[in-house]
């Protein structure tokens, strides 16, 4: 499909934490104290990039920390976006939540001002992870947020959790899994706990202060998630994102709905925009980024200009190497058809050998229309991915 044709994604980048945990690599400040100039000049830049020819059908606000805003602050903030852009009256409209700055009159306010999808940081339910990964709220808190999340309303909850931790068990991990589903979220993300240049985390690992767990005790836990949850009804769509079956409108069970559609939108080179402080574009074949410094953003705004730290035209050799890159994340595979008819190519020949000597390493799987990583194969998808290219 041409991005011509597809909704476009809104991004909103929230800067705001109220600490940095140590594994994070995203851009963010502890001090608050610029939040509402950050508002203002969030709002201009809504005003400067508004955009006749992009029709919007998610919202999605993530960060930092957005919930470190009030409800009338989002409420505020979705209202601009509704002037500045076309975004659908059934766009899904997501917050992120940190489990540690919220309570049940915010996700009241929340509801209010026009949120209609939740996800929730929980990262964990174990006070041990919890201070490791070095998360300002309790197991307990993650339970109230839940709690509170559906009180108010919200039928569309997502929860995000870690895993891979060091010192992390098995045992332990499918403690957070089940706790994790007693509250029946549509959504859930299950991430392994990742090194990133530039965080402390990285740093100690460096410097030997940190001892990642080994790696086929991260494989096994990756194979015990996709099995727990495939057997309580949550169909895995990408690597780390399940969506819970229900039945639909035919009396059929099926989690595409429950999908997050905003995240989407990365991994099918749908249009988006990116607003805030680091947040990414995408549009035809450009890519362009904001700078990562709140100050100088709401600066260059405040004088009229747009706050843009580089931009890059997209190839088609590269558009090839993230064709095949996100087509291997998703279960559904790279369709090999479309492949073709996009790149001018014909991928069975083009690959012949490498699809040859993964399939005999039981990593890929090459059926008529697609080629798919099998579930060992995931656990490569750098590798694997870089073997293509
Ligand atoms: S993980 Fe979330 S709360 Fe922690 S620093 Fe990163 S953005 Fe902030």
């Amino acid at each position: 499909m041409l991005q011509a044709d597809m909704n476009a994604g809104l991004y909103i980048h929230i800067p705001f934490c109220v600490k940095k945990c140590p594994y994070c690599d995203f851009y963010s400040i502890t001090d608050g104290e610029l939040r509402s100039a950050f508002v203002d000049a969030l709002i201009t830049e809504m005003r400067m990039t508004r955009d006749p020819n992009l029709t919007f059908d998610t919202l999605y606000m993530g960060g930092g920390t957005p919930s470190v805003l009030d409800g009338k602050t989002i409420g505020k903030i979705i209202e601009s976006a509704r002037q500045s852009y076309e975004i659908l009256p059934q766009a899904e409209i997501t917050l992120e939540i940190n489990p540690g700055t919220v309570t049940l009159k915010q996700f009241e306010e929340y509801r209010y001002s026009g949120v209609n999808r939740i996800n929730i940081g929980v990262q964990s339910f174990e006070p041990e992870n919890l201070q490791f990964l070095g998360r300002i709220h309790s197991g307990r808190d993650a339970h109230a947020a839940i709690t509170w999340a559906q009180e108010a309303g919200f039928e569309n909850l997502g929860l995000d959790l870690i895993y891979g931790i060091p010192n992390q068990t098995k045992t332990s991990w499918l403690r957070d899994l089940k706790l994790a589903i007693e509250s029946e979220p549509r959504h859930l993300s299950c991430y392994i706990l990742s090194f990133e240049p530039g965080t402390p985390f990285y740093r100690d690992l460096q410097e030997d202060i940190l001892k990642p767990l080994a790696e086929p005790q991260v494989c096994e836990m990756f194979e015990t998630t996709l099995e727990f949850l495939s057997d309580n009804g949550y169909v895995q769509y990408e690597i780390s994102n399940f969506a819970r079956a229900i039945m639909n409108s035919s009396g059929l069970k099926s989690a595409e709905r429950n999908r997050s559609r905003h995240n989407m939108k990365y991994w099918n080179f749908a249009p988006y925009v990116g607003l805030g402080p680091s947040a990414h574009s995408f549009l035809e074949t450009k890519r362009y980024w904001n700078c990562a410094d709140v100050e100088k953003y709401i600066q260059d705004l405040n004088a009229g200009t747009l706050p843009r730290a580089g931009e890059e035209r997209i190839s088609m050799d590269q558009l090839m190497i993230e064709a095949i890159y996100l087509g291997l994340r998703q279960t559904k595979g790279i369709l090999i058809d479309i492949f073709d008819k996009k790149f001018g190519v014909n991928f069975n020949e083009m690959f012949e050998e490498i699809i040859s000597r993964l399939e005999a390493r039981g990593l890929i799987v090459i059926s008529q229309d697609r080629c798919t990583l099998t579930s060992r194969g995931m656990l490569y998808l750098d590798s694997i991915a870089a073997m293509f290219i």
